[in-house]
């Protein structure tokens, strides 16, 4: 049992803007009302700021696609960090591509205790979930790569929409996932043939019918019926590509009547019709998200310095190759979806790259209803996890960001907005984009907030600027489910996280069109192809709403 006093808790979800407040935590966990007896650990947070723990709704920290990383990157994991190699831990490897043990530590060290794996396919689920299991302290969940799956296009091209609505709850329940992912629709599918689905309503290769457009809008519906806590999460087509504005904005408008979560918006927000004519389009992006209410996104913001740009999207990491001439790797997950690497180096010299790290900002600016816009690098795409603060600090400091922009190529400058913006992030603004408002998108309702019955994870910082002025770098404390995991920068105790998991229901009449059909194309036994729930350590089955 903790009880935290004195300190200002920062609690949006609840109305909560500062206030001196005590923050109970239970046996269980869970905050309480109020705590008796004298087991009771007390933390004295006078002139602390108490928030509730980070949640990252789009990373990427497990699986086939990060091994394949981190075998492809092998002098990036030379680089050790912050508590890795001490003797009361697991070792783990750094980089840009940590390994399991290291993935919890710096998590937990920056005071973000949930974390959401943006990419599984159903093939290599076993392999995620006990990679994630291995990841500590944090809680995680994981989503379901669906648009490329080639049963479900079937099924989509016959017109078939309730059996693809029971495919897909039959794929969810297979694979242990808590919900969809949509990446380059039609897209993925396509690169089998070496080719692409750069515009939204012709027919993808392959197919006479189904466009990528409809697979956006029919997924998105295929999850409402469902009724799963969250929106289909989608990586739209034309990522990073100049002029992609146009095809991002066509998407919002197919949304209207859906919900739909827009991952990594940065790398949707370019006007331009080549890389040397790039520019930002971040406030019409920006303008129409904010006229779409079903939406939310996060931004994948980019920071200057090293990444490893890992996706689903093969043909765009195959661009991405041809035009850096980097490391490139591709894999193929049979009939489901495929991916790519590239290490990259976001590089502050370079126009596209200045671009780039503008209209992150820019996006996480103008977008002003932070219930709405999130947090996110698009972990390791557009920078490490860890680096989280560095945001941070300039969504908080106007002056210290255009400050930045100045040492921006000029022709950069010209090609964005961001030195004209003059907002500045409060600090319940930063408690909103880092947790109650990817929480409330991911339909956890125990999590992002500290109210009674949420779940004791509640990052405390010291509530003094550090040695560069910044008032929110690294936590003096870190709680998880109410036990004190860091303390003064240094783990202090292992837990194991859950695993959220849905469970929608189906017509289980679809295993009938799926095991003849499977028997046919895949390599493994259809018996092998579900994960057991029993490779689910810690589950926690968040309930759908039909
Ligand atoms: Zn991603």
């Amino acid at each position: 049992m903790v009880r935290i006093t004195g300190g200002s808790v920062y609690d949006p979800a609840n109305g909560i803007n500062g206030a001196v407040k005590d923050i109970c935590i239970d046996d269980a966990g869970r905050v309480v009302a109020a705590l008796n007896g004298s087991e009771v650990r007390t933390i004295d947070a006078t002139g602390m700021l108490v928030f509730p723990g980070g949640v990252d709704v789009h990373t990427h920290v497990a699986g086939g696609a990060l091994n394949f990383a981190r075998g492809l990157v092998p002098e990036n994991q030379r680089i050790a960090r912050k508590f890795l190699h001490t003797p009361e831990l697991r070792a783990g490897i750094g980089g840009l591509t940590p390994t399991t043990f290291a993935t919890g530590y710096l998590y937990a060290g920056m005071g973000w205790t949930t974390v959401n794996e943006a990419a599984v396919p159903i093939l290599s689920a076993k392999h995620t979930h006990e990679e994630l299991h291995d990841i500590p302290i944090v809680d995680k969940s994981t989503l379901l790569l669906m648009a490329n799956n080639e049963l479900m296009l079937d099924l989509l091209e016959a017109g078939e929409f309730e059996r693809a609505k029971s495919l897909v709850g039959w794929m969810i329940q297979s694979a242990k996932t808590f919900g969809i992912k949509a990446v380059n629709p039609g897209g993925v599918a396509a690169w089998k043939w070496g080719k692409n689905a750069n515009q939204l309503h012709k027919p993808i290769e392959g197919y006479a019918k189904i466009t990528a457009g409809q697979i956006v809008t029919q997924l998105a519906r295929i999850v409402d019926e469902l009724g799963l806590p969250h929106p289909m999460h989608l990586h739209q087509n034309n990522l990073g590509v100049p002029g992609n504005v146009a095809s991002t904005i066509e998407t919002m408008n197919l949304l209207q009547g859906h919900r739909a979560h827009l991952a990594h918006l940065q790398f949707h927000a370019y006007g331009g019709h080549d890389w040397g004519s790039m520019k930002s389009e971040a406030p019409a992006v920006a303008a129409a998200f904010l006229a779409h209410k079903n939406l939310t996104c996060d931004v994948g913001a980019v920071l200057f310095g090293d990444a490893v740009t890992i996706t689903a999207d093969g043909p765009w990491q195959h661009l991405l190759y041809e035009l850096t001439g980097r490391k490139w790797g591709n894999l193929d997950v049979e009939n489901e979806t495929g991916c790519g690497i590239v290490p990259y180096v976001y590089s502050d010299h370079k126009l596209v790259n200045a671009v780039q790290w503008a209209v992150g900002l820019e996006l996480l600016l103008l977008i002003d209803d932070p219930w709405r816009v999130y947090l996110t690098t698009d972990h390791p795409n557009g920078g490490g996890f860890w680096r989280y603060p560095e945001i941070i600090r300039l969504l908080m400091d106007a002056e210290f960001r255009k400050a930045e922009v100045r040492k921006l190529p000029p022709e950069a400058q010209k090609r964005i907005t961001l030195a004209e913006l003059d907002r500045q992030y409060t600090l319940s603004d930063v408690a909103i984009v880092t947790s109650a408002g990817p929480a409330r998108a991911l339909g956890l309702a125990q999590k992002g907030h500290l109210g009674v019955g949420a779940d004791g994870d509640v990052t405390i910082y010291s509530g003094k600027p550090d040695a560069d002025g910044v008032m929110l770098s690294y936590p003096r404390y870190v709680l998880k489910a109410g036990t004190v995991v860091v303390e003064e920068g240094e783990i202090r105790a292992l837990t194991e996280g859950r695993e959220f998991i849905v469970q929608p229901a189906f017509d289980p009449g679809i295993e009938a069109f799926i095991r003849p059909n499977f028997e046919k194309v895949y390599t493994m036994s259809f018996e092998n192809y579900p994960t057991e729930m029993s490779r689910i350590r810690h589950p926690q089955i968040v309930p759908c709403s039909r």
